[in-house]
């Protein structure tokens, strides 16, 4: 598909190692318009949908969660994403900070298999941060998740950074219990 010279100026300022990507997403987006050509203000709408970046780089930043698969049985989620949406608990860091939650996914079973694949999925849309949810952190009342550091290694591995947690207290000592009801 022919590129405008400023589409293509546009597309120079994402990073390289997501530029092909990038170009694969921008003409999807034309020919969904039902474009013929690469103009600037389509690369634009791309950028913004695809790694939330606003002309004149302002840019939300992008969250993910990843969960155990196992409590995914029990749980729905909503913890996880009520913290997420008021800004709560492990949350809060992003007080008056633009962001978007990107992903939200499990770790797909023992021994966390899916979350390398799933995660380098994301790393191409631009994600910044992955919360490891509390339930894969705590000692109690789930079961304890003896893979939870390879996890975070597989992630980090990735070049995205880890927050441990999304609405409990983590850690060694961390029994199940949510912030609010500690003594
Ligand atoms: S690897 Fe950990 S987080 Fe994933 S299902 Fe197993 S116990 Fe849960």
């Amino acid at each position: 598909m022919k590129w405008d010279d400023d589409a293509e100026e546009v597309l120079r300022e994402v990073p390289g190692f997501v530029r092909p990507l990038a170009r694969k997403a921008v003409e999807k987006l034309a020919r969904e318009e039902g474009l013929d050509r690469v103009t600037r203000e389509v690369a634009l709408r791309a950028k913004a949908k695809y790694l939330g970046i606003e002309e004149g780089g302002r840019r939300k930043k992008r969250i993910a969660i990843v969960r155990c698969d196992i409590v995914s049985e029990v749980c729905p989620g909503i913890g996880c994403l009520l913290a997420y949406e008021n800004r709560k608990e492990l949350f809060k860091r992003y007080e008056g900070e633009e962001t978007s939650l990107v992903g939200f996914f499990t770790c797909g079973g023992c021994s966390g298999r899916r979350t390398f694949r799933l995660a380098n999925t994301l790393k191409r849309y631009g994600v910044d941060v992955i919360h490891m949810s509390s339930c894969m952190l705590m000692e109690e009342p789930f079961n304890r998740c003896i893979f939870k550091e390879d996890i975070k290694r597989s992630i980090e591995a990735l070049g995205i950074e880890v927050v441990e947690g999304t609405h409990h207290e983590v850690g060694k000592f961390a029994l199940g219990k949510r912030f609010h009801e500690r003594d």
